[in-house]
């Protein structure tokens, strides 16, 4: 395999590979490893250029770094992408990819990210230890609980924005939000996990997938309404849950959502900080997604790591978390996510002085 490292400021590795008998493409990215080995999903995607995907890694690396330490977690971030296309020989490609993974003498480890099916994780293993397959907490369980997590958020940003009325169920007040409604974006994995949580508690949902097998099949179990693809961020509604791809909001979407509160489980929602300020200025919450997608991550770690059988405590943490972070927000002006970026650059701080993972530092 052709390997190249590139040096990028502010990540401690990023490696550009290829190896071209099996149609491999991609980047692997190690933004910071002080608080423990990188921990990062593969994402197998479509991009409309290479730098699209590199872009793509860096983004999504920094974002693990971030989750794990406004969770409180001992690891790191990473991420890989690799390039979809019509060449790709998927079972060799994934082989010689673990070998990559391998060689790292595990500083970064990996699981599924979007585009990711098992027998991918499974020729992955063939080569690499430092995958999240089977053997591990299950790709269900991890999904289950990133939705969980994402509840948890979004159960914050309701209570905040006087739509729910905290109950110790969870269970919504109906008569004081006014649509009520969840349009959730993107149907795999979390969102219909998501959207299992929600039907249960009672909130009426709309859906949209590019797949429309996929979305007619979540519209069926979950009694939902399907919207077309194009049509679901202006669909008028009391929550947006983008469980599709990054960079959905852009500023100029973020001027048109009919959303009161946007809470999802992608990662990198927004396209832009200034996207973030659109919705901030047009007083619509954000429930970072970093912060509110930590579920699976908290998972994984707890059952790899301590073997503990149920992580629904950890997991539930989410929701003080995410209402710190709104009461932060609006006390100072300014928007969740440079709040959130705030706490965890300050828990990183504090880490780095230490030489590593320990104790949160005082107040964070
Ligand atoms: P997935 O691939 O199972 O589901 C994504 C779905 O979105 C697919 O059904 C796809 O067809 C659909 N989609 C893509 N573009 C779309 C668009 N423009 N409009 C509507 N639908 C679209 O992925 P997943 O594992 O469910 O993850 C969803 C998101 O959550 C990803 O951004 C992922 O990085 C993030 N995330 C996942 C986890 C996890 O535990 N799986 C954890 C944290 C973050």
């Amino acid at each position: 395999m052709e390997t190249k490292r590139l040096p990028i400021a502010g990540y401690e590795e990023v490696i550009a590979f290829r190896e071209d008998a099996c149609g491999l493409r991609g980047y692997l990215a190690i933004h910071e490893t002080t608080l423990g080995p990188a921990l990062g999903g593969t994402r197998l995607w479509r991009y409309a250029d290479e730098n699209l995907a590199l872009t793509d890694a860096l983004k999504l690396s920094r974002a693990m770094t971030y989750k794990a330490a406004l969770a409180e977690l001992p690891c790191g971030g990473g991420k890989t992408v690799i390039l979809d296309h019509e060449g790709l020989k998927r079972a060799a490609a994934f082989e010689a990819y673990g070998q990559l993974v391998e060689s790292l003498g595990g500083r970064f480890f990996t699981g599924p990210d979007v585009g990711i099916i098992d027998d991918d994780l499974v020729a992955m293993g063939r080569a690499t230890r430092h995958v999240v397959h089977s053997t591990s907490a299950g790709r269900d369980d991890i999904n289950q609980y990133t939705a969980m997590g994402v509840w948890h958020g979004m159960r914050a940003c309701l209570e905040f924005a006087g739509l729910q009325k905290a109950r110790p169920d969870g269970r919504p007040i109906r008569a004081v939000w006014p649509s009520g409604r969840v349009a959730i974006q993107g149907v795999g994995h979390v969102g219909l996990s998501l959207g299992r949580i929600l039907v249960q508690l009672g909130f009426p949902l709309a859906v949209a997938d590019i797949d429309a097998g996929r979305a007619r099949r979540a519209a069926e179990e979950l009694g939902a309404e399907i919207v077309a693809p194009e049509e679901i961020l202006t669909l008028e509604c009391d929550v947006l849950a983008p469980c599709a791809l990054g960079g959905v909001i852009t500023e100029k979407t973020a001027r048109e959502l009919r959303a009161r509160i946007v809470c999802g489980s992608a990662n990198n929602i927004l396209a832009s900080p200034a996207a973030g300020e659109e919705l901030k200025r047009r007083g619509i919450l954000y429930g970072p997604d970093y912060l509110v997608n930590a579920g699976g991550l908290i998972r994984g770690l707890e059952f790899d790591r301590l073997g503990r059988a149920d992580s629904t405590a950890t997991v539930e943490k989410i929701y003080a978390r995410t209402r710190r972070v709104l009461e932060l927000a609006r006390q100072r002006n300014t928007t969740t996510l440079s709040i959130a970026d705030e706490l965890a650059e300050a828990f990183l701080r504090a880490a780095r002085a230490r030489g590593g993972f320990d104790s949160p530092p005082a107040g964070a």
